[in-house]
């Protein structure tokens, strides 16, 4: 049985891992609810609520799975190595540098993995994206396009983010090649920039698209995410892998099987 305290717990994400966790509850015990907004955990089912990990009781040997906000990061990571309790972040909007920062020193005690996107879907476009690139070579223009609901707070979204550092790891460019949009005398594109847009709409879960264009022909691959629940699943999948793997860093891409 895997003890499983949600991060972020009355949130759009958070409910969603509460649900299906309830679903599974031969595989998965909830234990607790952290929101910073605690009020609002009531009725979720949740034995114990709190407004901060640090006020939960320490549960050593369980997995934490955040969805919450970029600034509870660094200090959660930080718990969570001190107290021996696995962690699952999905929470995005986190200076990369600080994802790589907290996790190589947490990573050294307890079994953690941060990804901008835990869909089976986008861990296989994101293989998928770095072979094009690196097989297109130079002579294709490479631009992404992403789409979020309205009440998304950051941008470019983790996910376009992540699609961006796949195809630079795969073509030798670095982030200084990425265009996150294009306003006034812009001047002709630079050959090798990585363009990033970001459109907020309505109730849009997740859709992103990479351009691939070229000379007389263009290829379009994406991902169109339906119900968040694809991200909620993966978390658990990753909460299930992480529960029996030892102290380290890990990917989605591990999680999957295919690193
Ligand atoms: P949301 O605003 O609906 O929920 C966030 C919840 O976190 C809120 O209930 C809020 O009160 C709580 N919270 C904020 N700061 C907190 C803190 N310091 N301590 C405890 N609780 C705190 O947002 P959401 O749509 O659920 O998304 C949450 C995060 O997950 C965002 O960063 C979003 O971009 C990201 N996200 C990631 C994926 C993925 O696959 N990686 C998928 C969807 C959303």
């Amino acid at each position: 049985m895997i003890e499983l305290i949600v991060h972020g717990a009355a949130g759009r994400m958070g409910r969603r891992v509460l649900a299906l966790a309830a679903e599974r509850a031969a595989e998965f015990a909830i234990v607790a609810g952290v929101d910073r907004e605690p009020g609002t955990l009531r009725g979720l089912g949740i034995a114990s609520e709190a407004p901060l990990l640090t006020e939960t009781p320490a549960r050593p040997g369980a997995v934490v799975v955040d969805f919450s906000h970029h600034s509870a990061f660094a200090p959660l990571v930080q718990h969570c190595a001190a107290h021996g309790m696995a962690l699952v972040s999905g929470t995005t909007g986190i200076a990369p540098e600080v994802v790589d920062r907290e996790l190589a020193a947490a990573a050294a005690r307890i079994a953690c993995l941060h990804a901008g996107n835990m869909s089976v879907g986008v861990t296989v476009l994101l293989d998928a994206v770095a072979r094009l690139a690196k097989a297109l070579g130079e002579g294709y223009d490479i631009e992404i396009v992403e789409a979020h609901h309205r009440h998304k707070a950051d941008a470019p979204s983790g996910t376009a983010l992540a699609l961006a550092d796949a195809i630079a790891a795969a073509t030798g460019r670095t982030r200084r090649d990425y265009c996150y949009g294009r306003q006034g005398q812009t001047g002709a594109r630079r050959s090798g920039e990585i363009g990033i847009h970001a459109l907020r709409l309505g109730d849009v879960v997740g859709d992103h698209t990479v351009w691939f264009v070229g000379r007389g022909e263009r290829i379009l691959v994406g991902h169109i995410a339906h119900t968040r629940d694809i991200f909620a699943e993966g978390a658990l999948r990753a909460a299930a892998f992480l529960a029996q793997a030892g102290p380290g860093r890990y990917s989605m891409r591990q999680v999957l099987g295919l690193a």
